[in-house]
Order: C-alpha cells, then sequence, then structure tokens
C-alpha cells in the first residue's frame, strides 16, 4: 500500500513531514511519495521556483527509509492535477495495489472543487490528517460520511474508494506562515529540517514577496 502527498511545498515543512510518517506507520505503507507539484490548481502561483521547490523536498526527505520524492506533475505541462497524477501511477503499478492520496483537512474540506474529485475515490483510498484550524470531519458532506471507514483491513483490502481520517500530531505550521517569518527576517528554525533552512538561506529564497523565484529553467 502507497501513499502520495501531493503539494506546493513552498517550502516543505514538519507539518508535512510528521503526519506523512505518522501515517506512513499507522497505515504500515510501503513508502510514501512526495509529489510536488508544477502549478498548483487552487492557489496562486508558488514563490519558490519547482527546482527549488524539488530541491527542497529531496533534502527533507533524505535519509527516511520508505520516504520518495516523485517528480512527475514536475514534468507535465498545465496544472497539476491530482486524477492525473494518480492515472499515471495507475498506469505504473496497475489496479490492485491500494492508493492512498494524503492530504490535511482543509485541503480535503476543498475537494470537491477539484478537477474530476469523483474519479479520484475510483482511482485511490483518501488519507485525511487533522490539520489545526481545519473544519472537523462531521462538517464535512455525506459523500465522506459514507465512504469513510475505521476498519484498517479494508484499506488493505481494496484498492481504492474509502476514506480514512488519521488523528496526527497537530503541528500549527504553514508554509505562508513560514515565508512570511523570512521575509521579516526572523528564523522558522525548529518548524522545518534544518537542511532545508540551510538551504532557503543559502539561495536567499522568501526574502521578499516576489513571485517565482529562482530560475524555473529546467522544468519550465
Ligand atoms: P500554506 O501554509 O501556505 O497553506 P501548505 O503547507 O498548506 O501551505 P501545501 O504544501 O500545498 O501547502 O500542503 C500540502 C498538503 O499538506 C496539503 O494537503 C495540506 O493540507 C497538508 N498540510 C500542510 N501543512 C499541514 C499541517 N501543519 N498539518 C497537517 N497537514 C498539513
Amino acid at each position: 500500500m502507497l501513499g502520495i502527498l501531493g503539494g506546493t511545498f513552498d517550502p516543505i515543512h514538519f507539518g508535512h513531514l510528521r503526519p506523512a510518517l505518522e501515517v506512513m506507520e499507522h497505515l504500515r505503507l510501503d513508502e510514501v511519495r512526495f509529489v510536488p507539484c508544477r502549478i498548483p490548481p487552487h492557489r496562486r502561483t508558488p514563490v519558490a521556483s519547482v527546482e527549488h521547490r524539488l530541491a527542497m523536498v529531496e533534502r527533507a526527505v533524505h535519509g527516511q527509509p520508505g520516504f520518495v520524492v516523485d517528480r512527475r506533475e514536475l514534468d507535465r505541462d498545465g496544472p497539476s492535477y491530482s486524477v492525473d497524477t494518480l492515472e499515471s501511477l495507475r498506469a505504473e503499478l496497475g489496479n490492485d495495489t491500494p492508493l492512498c492520496l494524503m492530504m490535511g483537512m482543509d485541503a480535503f474540506a476543498g475537494l470537491p472543487s477539484w478537477h474530476r474529485w469523483e474519479e479520484i475515490l475510483k482511482l485511490a483510498h483518501i488519507v485525511v490528517a487533522h490539520r489545526p484550524g481545519s473544519p472537523a470531519s462531521h462538517d464535512l458532506g455525506d459523500w465522506a460520511t459514507e465512504a469513510a471507514t475505521r476498519d484498517l483491513n479494508e484499506l488493505r483490502a481494496r484498492p481504492a474508494g474509502a476514506v480514512w481520517f488519521q488523528p496526527v500530531t497537530q503541528l500549527d505550521i504553514s508554509a505562508t506562515a513560514i515565508r512570511a517569518m523570512l521575509r521579516r527576517g526572523e528564523s522558522p528554525r525548529y518548524l522545518m529540517p534544518s537542511s532545508v533552512l540551510d538551504y532557503i538561506r543559502a539561495q536567499g529564497l522568501y526574502l521578499d514577496a516576489s513571485p517565482t523565484q529562482g530560475a524555473a529553467t529546467r522544468f519550465a
């Protein structure tokens, strides 16, 4: 069983990494694929280039068994739709492997606005980690309640179609807040891996509010 965590990762922080590890261990996932998006469909253009965001994710997962960086969205033109990513993973892995699309509760609350969202559940399970400040699961639609399961064996027995709510350590960390700290000259140390912070400092990222910092050449 495989986990997939898509995101802007602008920059990656412990609010991404710690829940991912807890989900991996609790669900006994073989691996978690971190999939940085090239163009996020639902949010504004990332501040750092895809090249920098990828480099930060690579540094963040380095040394953690089971954490893998998957760059397929960076090589694809147009908006990075999760449904396309799942279809491409299915084409590679076949229809039998259970896939778990992982996301925070804030992302899950917006799921019905995603491109071809109903097809997502045909391709994968959805694993939702609660995130500080996001709605509780009972505020979500009937479809989520119907698809929700508490039976881990059901997740493992079916390749797709279930929703799983996973309690995780609540870390009120956001990429937006980290970028704001860096702009103000404050340190986001202990909110993210030091290897990522070292990279940000070395590359001079997030020092001003201008969009897309760094050469986007490699994946443009
Ligand atoms: P921002 O802070 O600007 O909102 P973000 O970190 O939420 O950025 P992404 O990098 O796109 O943006 O997030 C990727 C995924 O990680 C999303 O599914 C999001 O819900 C989840 N996530 C991000 N931060 C946390 C957190 N602190 N706790 C749990 N999940 C999180």
